[in-house]
């Protein structure tokens, strides 16, 4: 099952996407209207409503009198705390009962518009942001929804800012355009993306990967995005992944790098990455076991062993590219790893010399093995320029989760 959580500022035409990835086939789980279903007439949702809040938050009918009840809570936490309390689990239960219904091979929409403000964006596989500028968004809650001026600029300001929702979003669909436009970039998001990560997902694969590797300008989201991936592989694996980090190129500023996200996960010990469990885990979240990497080759001189031992997850979404390395933690990899980095991080000669040596394995056209083994040499140079850094500046690796919400 693919997980896709959905979310946007109000207006932004959130549930236009949703209609049309119905039309093509997702199961769609509509957060608000599970939200109202808990408390309709006649559930324990409601009843439970009526015993905290008093006979006051019920209409003539008998149903529940939405603006009544948030005059209640309005401004009160301690209020505000005793409804969620009483309306999560509902909600939560009905959610799962909806999950389990849409059957393994589903690709699920979860239409939630406080997806940011409530740090879910780990829950799911991706988070698909529509984006409106305001001024767009209000113009359509007036002309469409009938909202005052004054009523759509306080929904608006309530939320989230798109900064937040930028820094959530795996996929940002801009709808500033036609509505055929827009609907045009969502179909092509469910034909080009997200039906290939269903299909990989299921079958266990990870994305078919570019035949040669090209070196990109510096992506100012390459952080952002390891942020994300981190923390649904935290999720994942629980208290297995001791610590998680952002390695590689990409997660030194300003250095060019191939397009790809490495990660370490740290374990107390590989058997704990051998686990069937943590094997399954890892590979439905979209991030699949490569059983033929087993090791890194060290980097130190004399007195090391033959290999340094490893295990390796690629991943299943088509559109990034994900390295996943689990090291045991204080093993010399694990070392290794964080340490190239935090030299690059504060060196400039070394990003400028680092960066020389793979424009000029670049320009030979080779595939990302090929490439990987033609820097080693480079590494083995470097080697002693690393540990006299690490030694002069008194460096220690930081154990530590990064990505955690
Ligand atoms: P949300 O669910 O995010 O609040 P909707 O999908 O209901 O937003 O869209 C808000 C309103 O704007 C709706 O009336 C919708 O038909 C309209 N709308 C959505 N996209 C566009 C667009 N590209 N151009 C013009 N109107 C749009």
């Amino acid at each position: 099952m693919l997980t896709i959580g959905l979310t946007g500022g109000i207006g932004s035409g959130k549930s236009t996407v949703s209609a049309r990835l119905a039309e093509r086939g997702a199961v769609v789980i509509d957060a608000d209207k599970i939200a109202r279903e808990v408390v309709e007439p006649g559930t324990a949702g409601l009843a439970a409503v009526v015993a905290r809040f008093g006979s006051t938050v019920l209409g003539p009918e008998g149903a529940l009198d939405r603006p009544a009840l948030g005059r209640l809570v309005f401004g009160d936490e301690g209020a505000r705390g005793d409804l969620e309390g009483l309306l999560h689990p509902l909600i939560r239960d009905r959610t799962r009962e909806l999950l389990a219904d849409a059957g393994r091979e589903a690709i699920v929409v979860h239409d939630v518009p406080l997806l940011v403000e409530k740090h879910m964006g780990a829950d799911y596989h991706l988070v698909v942001v529509v984006g409106a500028d305001e001024g767009t968004r209000h113009a359509r809650l007036v002309r469409d929804r009938g909202m005052s001026d004054a009523d759509a600029w306080a929904r608006i300001r309530a939320q989230a800012s798109d900064e937040e929702r930028r820094a959530a979003a795996d996929v940002w669909l801009p709808n500033e355009g036609s509505v055929e436009e827009f609907l045009a970039a969502v179909d092509r998001l469910w034909d080009e993306r997200l039906v290939p990560y269903e299909d990989n997902l299921r079958a266990g694969l990870r994305r078919t990967r570019e035949p040669v590797i090209t070196l990109h300008e510096p992506d100012p989201t390459w952080p952002q995005q390891a942020a994300r991936i981190l923390a649904r592989i935290g999720h994942a694996v629980g208290e297995r992944a001791v610590t998680l980090d952002h390695i590689g190129s990409t997660s030194v500023p300003g250095l060019v790098a191939k397009d790809v996200i490495d990660l370490q996960l740290g374990v107390a010990s590989l058997e704990d990455a051998d686990e069937a469990t943590f094997v399954q885990a890892l590979t439905a979240a979209g991030y699949p076991r490569v059983g033929h990497v087993a090791q890194d080759n060290p980097k130190a001189a004399d007195g090391e062993p033959q290999v340094w031992p490893k295990r390796f997850h690629g991943n299943s979404d088509p559109a990034v590219a994900v390295h996943l390395h689990v090291r045991e933690v204080d093993s010399p990899g694990w070392r290794w790893a964080l340490l190239f980095r935090d030299w690059l991080i504060d060196d400039a000669a070394a990003r400028s010399d680092y960066e020389d040596a793979k424009r000029q394995i670049e320009a030979k056209g080779l595939s990302m093995e090929q490439y990987a083994q033609d820097k080693e040499p480079w590494f083995d140079e470097a080697h002693e320029r690393v540990e006299a850094w690490a030694q002069r500046t008194g460096w220690r690796p930081v154990r530590r989760r990064e990505g955690a919400t």
